[in-house]
């Protein structure tokens, strides 16, 4: 029987209500979630490692960076044929994204967590965690990169966001959909993801903020990053990759100072392009030397560039590692 690795990291998965506060907080361990996937032990061997037991909003893109080493030791390891990664859902789409830039391995990698708290009817962790197991004793989710698994859904890591504060299905792959599903502890996939990147380092660079554009926004908040000394910043610009023309200084400034500038569309769905040739639209800012982010959500192109960072600073190299296939350059 195949051997699986669950590494535990706390979120709604292992959280129930404390009556004090009359809220959910972390406090179930490992073995007292896998207590409640009963029959689970004819699927698979199960080793469970408690590696944290926080809310997901407490952990740090530094705690990423220990949990994909960690993985990545379990990985190594020839008795185990597939690593779970439980998290909290809030920043589960950076800590998944994180681990499948950095994570070259053919073994399954699911990251799975729960949308309802043990307190509540209709736990979801005992169904996540068991499909998450099948998926991790598949040999169909081999090389297909790190899984997040919720709802019986299997997303790509790299594509997955989640779209939905309150859902069993809040997992979504906007534009494209799951790869595949976990029925009836089958593990299917209907489509695979061909833009998968590795970025192959154990530094990330944390001075990367977000922006996010809004209508009559100007430069401060980028002369604020400029003065912090940011390394990066990350532009959540307005549709196709355009912002309002107040910015175009601050860009220009933090550009100037060396600071790498990465812009994304603040749009659910679609990529940026530099359609637009009025002041402030794409053509301006590609024409400054701002790298395209292609689709991805703010939080995650900002994960893409601390790790870009960690391996560069030469501002050619990042525009390859982003644009590479998805623009001409
Ligand atoms: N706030 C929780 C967390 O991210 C939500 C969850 O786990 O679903 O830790």
């Amino acid at each position: 029987m195949k051997k699986v690795a669950i590494v535990f990291n706390g979120g709604t998965i292992s959280m129930k209500v404390d009556p004090r506060v009359q809220a959910a907080v972390p406090s179930l361990s490992g073995e007292e979630i896998i207590a409640m996937v009963t029959g689970i032990e004819k699927y698979a061997n199960i080793e469970s490692y408690n590696f944290s037991n926080v809310p997901s909003p407490f952990v740090t893109p530094d705690d990423m960076m220990k949990l994909s080493k960690y993985v990545k030791d379990l990985l190594n390891r020839d008795d185990i044929s597939g690593v779970i990664v439980t998290h909290g859902t809030d920043s589960l789409e950076e800590t998944a994204y994180l681990l499948d830039l950095t994570i070259k391995n053919n073994k399954p990698v699911i990251v799975t967590g729960a949308m309802r708290s043990s307190s509540e009817l209709g736990y979801d962790g005992p169904a996540n965690l068991s499909a998450a197991i099948c998926t991790a004793i598949s040999t169909e989710a081999c090389g297909k990169g790190v899984l997040v698994c919720l709802n019986g859904e299997l997303n790509s890591a790299s594509e997955v966001t989640k779209a939905n504060s309150m859902s069993l299905s809040a997992f979504r792959s906007p534009g494209f959909g799951p790869l595949g599903i976990v029925d009836n502890n089958q593990v299917i996939f209907y489509r695979d993801n061909l833009t998968r990147h590795h970025i192959d380092t154990e530094i990330i660079e944390t001075k990367v903020s977000l922006i996010k554009c809004v209508s009559g926004i100007d430069s401060r908040f980028i002369d604020f990053c400029i003065d912090q000394g940011d390394e990066g910043i990350v532009i959540e610009g307005m549709g196709r990759g355009n912002v309002p023309p107040k910015m175009i200084d601050g860009i220009k400034r933090a550009l100037n100072k060396g600071i790498v500038v990465v812009l994304v569309s603040r749009c659910f769905e679609g990529r940026v392009l530099d359609t637009y040739g009025y002041t402030g639209g794409g053509k301006q800012l590609r024409n400054m030397g701002v790298i395209f982010g292609d689709n991805l959500p703010g939080q995650k192109a900002r994960i893409k560039l601390m790790l870009s960072l960690g391996i560069t600073s030469d501002v050619k190299e990042i525009k390859e590692i982003f644009e590479k296939g998805l623009y001409n350059i």
